[in-house]
C-alpha cells in the first residue's frame, strides 16, 4: 500500500535569485508529481466494486505512468486508449511507456466510439464496475489531492513568517495550477499563484481555467510569454535544462520545467521580488518520462552543442 508524506521545499540560489523549490517529485518514488497529488483522491477511496480503471491520452504521459501504479497497488485492472504506438516503442519500449507497461497496462487504440465518449468526459464517471477518468486528471476529484498541496505551501509560509508569496508552475491542462490558487484562496491565503501555458497558449489555458471555475478571481496569473508547441523538442530550452540541473543539483522534467522555470526567471528579472517576497517554483515531477526525451534530445541537440 503507497503511502505519501508531504514533500520537503528546500531553498536554492539559481540564476541570480534565492527559489524555494516544493519538491513534489519526491512525494514517493512510484507516485509522485502533480499526477499523484490528482490521483492520491482514488489511493485513499475505498474502490471496492470496481475492478478496471480506464483513461487516455498520449502514449508517453505522466498520468498513465501514475494511473498504472495506481491500479497496481490497488489491485485493479488498468485500460488505457491512446492515437498510436510507433512500431520502434512497441520494440523498444522506453520511459512512461515502458513502466506502465511492466505494471500491466493495456494500452489500446482509439475507436471512434471510444474516442467520442472519453474525449467528452468532464469528470470521473463510473459505469458497472468500470471508473473513466479524464485525461491528465482534469476533472474535480483532483481538487482533494491538490488542496493537500496548498495545506503544505500554507504552513510552510506561516512557519516562516513569509509576507508576500509568488507561486510559480507550468500548465499543460491547468487543473493544477487553478485547483492551487482556488484552494489557497479557500484557506484564506494571499499567495498568488503565477503560471505558464506549455500547452495550445494562453487563450487555451484560459479557457480550460473556466471550464473548470467560472468565478475569474479564482484564476492563476497567465504570464505574457510566447506560444510554446507541446512536446517540440528546442534546443534552446534543452540548455537551460541542462543549466537548471547543474545549477540546483536537481533532475527536473523536460517537457514543461525549461519552460516553466525560465519564463519564471525572465520574469522575475523584469520585476524583481521585493525584500518581504519569497518565490517558490513547484517541482511537479515527471522524471520518468525524460528518458524517452532524453533520447530525442541527445539525438538532436548534443552534436550541434559540442560542435559549438
Ligand atoms: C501533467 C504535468 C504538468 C501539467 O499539469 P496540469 O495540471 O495539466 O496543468 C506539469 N508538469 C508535469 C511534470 C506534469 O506531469
Amino acid at each position: 500500500m503507497i503511502e505519501i508524506n508531504n514533500s520537503p521545499i528546500q531553498s536554492i540560489e539559481c540564476f541570480g535569485f534565492d527559489i524555494l523549490i516544493k519538491r513534489d517529485d519526491l512525494l514517493h518514488p512510484d507516485f509522485s508529481g502533480n499526477k499523484a497529488r490528482k490521483f492520491i483522491y482514488f489511493l485513499e477511496k475505498d474502490l471496492s466494486g470496481i475492478d478496471k480503471i480506464v483513461s487516455f491520452g498520449s502514449n508517453q504521459s505522466n498520468a498513465m505512468y501514475s494511473l498504472s501504479v495506481l491500479c497496481k497497488d490497488k489491485g485493479i485492472k488498468f485500460e488505457y486508449y491512446t492515437n498510436h504506438i510507433p512500431d520502434f516503442l512497441k520494440e523498444y519500449p522506453v520511459g512512461n511507456y515502458k513502466y506502465a507497461v511492466k505494471n500491466g497496462m493495456k494500452i489500446k487504440i482509439f475507436d471512434n466510439l471510444k474516442h467520442a465518449f472519453l474525449k467528452n468526459l468532464s469528470k470521473t464517471v463510473k459505469k458497472g464496475s468500470t471508473l473513466y477518468i479524464p485525461e491528465g486528471g482534469r476533472c474535480e476529484t483532483s481538487k482533494y489531492g491538490i488542496s493537500m498541496l496548498s495545506k503544505e505551501i500554507i504552513e510552510y509560509k506561516k512557519d516562516n513568517n513569509i509576507k508576500k508569496l509568488k507561486i510559480f508552475l507550468p500548465s499543460g491542462t491547468g487543473t493544477t495550477a487553478l485547483f492551487l490558487q482556488q484552494s489557497i484562496r479557500d484557506f484564506n491565503d494571499d499567495a498568488k499563484v503565477y503560471t505558464v501555458a506549455c500547452v495550445g497558449g494562453k487563450e487555451y489555458l484560459k479557457e480550460q481555467f473556466y471550464s473548470l471555475c467560472k468565478n475569474e478571481s479564482y484564476h492563476p496569473e497567465i504570464l505574457d510569454t510566447k506560444k510554446y508547441h507541446f512536446g517540440k523538442l528546442d534546443c534552446e530550452l534543452y540548455k537551460f535544462w541542462i543549466k537548471l540541473c547543474q545549477q540546483t543539483s536537481i533532475e527536473f522534467d523536460l517537457l514543461y520545467d525549461p519552460i516553466g522555470f525560465s519564463e519564471m526567471v525572465k520574469n522575475l528579472r523584469s520585476s524583481k521580488p521585493s525584500e518581504d517576497e519569497k518565490i517558490l517554483y513547484i517541482h511537479q515531477g515527471g522524471i520518468k518520462g525524460n528518458e524517452s526525451m532524453l533520447q530525442r534530445y541527445k539525438r538532436k541537440c548534443d552534436e550541434s552543442l559540442t560542435n559549438r
